[in-house]
């Protein structure tokens, strides 16, 4: 931690609207890791500790072991609850951080700094294998920009506030929370379509075609809106076990070195969840290498390597396309500069 503290990649200053915010004070690329800390105080169960009565004694307790520094760092930490709850517990309600799903929670001096936005340009995990909170940048940040994480799941804008403003008290003003409400509307459609492709994906059997078709839809969704900065559903890692159950290894291989890649970048090499995928990556080439031979296409143009990915089209059925995607719409309007957008080339005809 103390390495990345001395790279100074950003600095606590008061961002108006919002208390104080993380800045970044250098250019910062994606897949940084910008920033790891463990916890000062731990609480057992996110959700259930929360009002409990005996929460605000093992806050106590804990506060009494932390060093003179730590203590006042402690009480500097913002605190929306004013006078409606005993003061470390406000600052404990204000700025704790789930661990992982129904997991543990803890305050961090710093990551608990980090303000929220539907679109972040980091993300926060939590490293199992370090005991730390991982920041890390989802697309190239310049100097002076606000480091922003997601505080919860991809949702549509309504169940975005009340979630934010039930648990965190705050109204979101992000970009995409503050859109004319005919683009808000249209955004929805878009989320709602992701999210019901991943329960019907999940909840399904099907023919790898339909299903890859599924997933096809989905992602060109997620990519086409910037929505993968928004915790969106893995396709690829879906896609690729989805190829590996039908014993497609070539398919199963190209979707996981996706995933791999994305991984890497947003929870670091270090990650039980890199690492898994990793395993999994290798184990697929080593089974494609002895068993099955050279069969991903690799020699194939981009677009054609994207159809004969995803069952779209035969090659020669695409003859002169460009795979270009539509730049009209909600997709394009909300979309920014973080490269990976648009990196699949997709043909927005088969999947309309
Ligand atoms: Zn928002």
């Amino acid at each position: 931690m103390s390495d990345l503290e001395q790279k100074k990649l950003f600095s606590i200053q008061p961002v108006p609207g919002k208390g104080n915010g993380v800045i970044a004070t250098s250019a910062i690329a994606k897949g940084t890791r910008i920033h790891a800390e463990s916890p000062i105080i731990t609480l057992p169960t996110f959700d259930e500790a929360r009002n409990a009565p005996a929460l605000n004694e093992l806050v106590l307790k804990q506060l009494r072991s932390l060093t003179r520094d730590q203590q006042r760092h402690f009480f500097s930490l913002r605190n929306i609850h004013g006078m409606s709850l005993p003061i470390p517990l406000g600052i404990v309600e204000t700025n704790a951080l789930a661990f992982g799903p129904g997991g543990e929670g803890g305050v961090f001096l710093t990551a608990s700094q980090f303000n929220h936005d539907c679109l972040p340009s980091a993300r926060s995990n939590w490293n199992v294998k370090l005991g730390m909170m991982a920041i890390h940048a989802l697309c190239d940040i310049e100097a002076g920009q606000e480091i922003t994480i997601t505080y919860i799941n991809l949702e549509t804008r309504a169940e975005r506030q009340r979630i934010l403003q039930d648990g965190f008290h705050f109204t979101c003003v992000c970009k995409i929370c503050t859109l004319p409400q005919e683009m808000i509307d249209e955004l929805d459609t878009i989320i709602l379509e992701i999210k019901e492709i991943d329960k019907f994906l999940k909840e399904n059997n099907m023919p790898l075609e339909i299903g890859l078709r599924l997933a096809y839809r989905q992602r060109y969704l997620i990519e086409s809106s910037c929505l993968d900065m928004a915790h969106a559903p893995d396709t690829y890692k879906f896609a690729a076990k989805m190829a590996a159950v039908y014993k497609d290894y070539a398919r199963a291989k190209v979707f996981s070195e996706r995933q791999l890649a994305i991984d890497m970048d947003e929870y670091g090499p270090d990650h039980p969840e890199a690492l898994t995928q990793q395993d999994m990556d290798g184990y697929l080439g080593s089974l494609l290498e002895k068993h099955y031979g050279p069969l991903i296409p690799y020699h194939f143009r981009l677009n054609d390597l994207e159809n004969w990915l995803w069952m779209q089209h035969l090659p020669e059925e695409h003859e002169g396309e460009t795979g270009e995607v539509a730049s009209e719409g909600t997709a394009d309007e909300i979309s920014h500069d973080c490269s990976s957008h648009n990196e699949m080339g997709f043909d927005v005809e088969a999947v309309g």
